[in-house]
């Protein structure tokens, strides 16, 4: 069975790397002229580091990446809600990873190019079209040597938020929907805070700010490249998309100071001073799209964003690209390739529609937005406003509707 991958995101970089451990032949095409490492933090959970383990990775993600130890949830105020270990401080068999995207990416592309051969990734692939037959896939992509076709028994979209191929079968669906929130996010060389290994969410969906660490580097001690998020409410989502729906879409540090000052403020760390001395920013709406009723095609299928694009609270992105990627490769190795595509949907599906949903809500940091509700203006005693297990419970629960609940990543 030859299978071909487009896109050479996290989520088709992981798929190449699980058919080729289950002796399954692919191709990656990807439409950027050169994987460069764009993007900047991303968090993958447990159970996405279990797989990224099991496929011989974890020693080339220690080298880039950092183990997160706790994550501390406060008000937009900075007043502590919850404090909770995370990974193997948590009794987790396998870390959770802050790592910068490119990063993470490249150590996928450079162990797909290891293991596969370097002509298993095709730059400069664009997707332009393609039909399917009883037999197969024949696939057009736009190439700087002119159109091309590829043949391949099963293909998978792995081709993000704006995915062709989703558009082929679901027709136009138009931008992404957005909910009103614009994220400013960078990430630059900062003095450590708390354990080092430390997140922190100060805020709910209206005024947010996010900060972990990404990655160190020995010829700079006392610092980490400390990676940040800043997230306003700017509208209520019936207005358009202010500027491109684009990850790489340059935001000014003006803007961003204007929802630090009057919001956000944090005793761990100088934001103010942190934004500025960010060499560059980028502005990206917070943004999904509507599940779909369906995502295979006969001897088509999607993954990742294509398939079920989330608002990025939870840290689940790249998390549930990753665990599609396995699972569909599970399915190709035992399945003929219809049938696998039809029970790798009914694997995925719903599971990441409901992650989907309760991302819309604040997913876990919705305790966030629960506390700042009860009391708009603070407190003297978190105890008076929500009891600890109450908001221990709400990440809980959501833990285990996404699959990274200790129990389910440690058996
Ligand atoms: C440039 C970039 C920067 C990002 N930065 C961040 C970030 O800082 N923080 C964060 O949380 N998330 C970021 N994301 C999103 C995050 O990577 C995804 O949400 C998650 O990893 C799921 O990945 P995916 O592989 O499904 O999709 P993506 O990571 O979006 O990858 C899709 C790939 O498909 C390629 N592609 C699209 N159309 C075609 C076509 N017609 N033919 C061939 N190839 C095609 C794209 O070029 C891209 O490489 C970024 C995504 C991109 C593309």
């Amino acid at each position: 069975m030859r299978v071909l991958i487009v896109g050479g995101g996290i989520g088709g970089l992981t798929a190449a790397l699980a058919l080729h451990a289950r002796g399954i032949e692919s191709v990656v095409c990807e439409q950027a002229s050169e994987i460069r490492e764009l993007g900047v933090g991303i968090n993958t959970l447990p159970h996405a580091i279990k797989e990224l383990s099991l496929l011989g990775l974890l020693d080339d993600l220690d080298r880039v990446g950092i183990r997160t130890s706790e994550l501390i949830y406060k008000t937009a105020r900075g007043q502590p809600i919850l404090r909770q270990p995370r990974g193997i401080d948590a009794g987790y068999e396998y870390p959770q990873f802050s790592i910068h995207r490119g990063k993470l990416q490249t150590v996928l592309l450079d162990a797909v190019r290891a293991r596969l051969g370097d002509g298993a990734v095709l730059t400069g692939h664009k997707l332009t079209g393609f039909d399917q037959d009883k037999a197969g896939v024949t696939a057009r992509f736009e190439t700087p040597e002119g159109e091309i076709e590829l043949r391949a028994d099963v293909m998978v979209g792995a081709d993000g938020i704006h995915s062709t191929i989703r558009r082929h079968y679901r027709g136009e669906e138009g931008p992404p929907s957005w909910n009103g929130i614009l994220m400013w996010r960078g990430a630059t060389w900062w003095p450590p805070f708390l354990t080092g290994r430390s997140m922190i969410i100060a805020g709910g969906m209206k005024s947010k700010l996010v900060l972990y660490p990404i990655g160190n580097d020995p010829k700079r001690p006392g610092e980490t490249l400390m990676n940040w998020v800043v997230c306003a409410k700017i509208g209520d989502g019936s207005m358009p998309i202010p500027g491109r729906d684009d990850w790489s879409r340059v935001g000014t540090v003006d803007e961003v100071m204007t929802h630090v000052d009057d919001i956000l403020s944090l005793d761990e760390v100088d934001l103010e001073a942190l934004i500025s001395a960010t060499p560059e920013n980028y502005v990206y709406p917070m943004c999904d799209r509507e599940p779909l009723r369906r995502w295979s095609w006969r001897r088509v299928t999607l993954l990742g964003d294509a398939a079920h694009p989330m608002y990025p609270v939870g840290s689940n992105g790249a998390s549930q690209a990753i665990l599609d990627a396995v699972i569909l490769a599970d399915c190709l190795a035992e399945l003929s390739p219809v049938e696998a595509l039809k029970t790798y949907e009914k694997a995925r599906r719903s599971a990441t529609t409901k992650i989907v949903r309760a991302n819309r809500k604040g997913g876990p940091e919705r305790v966030i937005d629960l506390v700042e509700e009860r009391a708009p203006d603070g407190f003297d005693n978190l105890n008076d406003i929500a009891n600890g297990a109450e908001l221990t419970a709400l990440v809980g629960a959501y833990q285990s509707m996404a699959g990274f609940a200790r129990n389910q990543v440690n058996n």
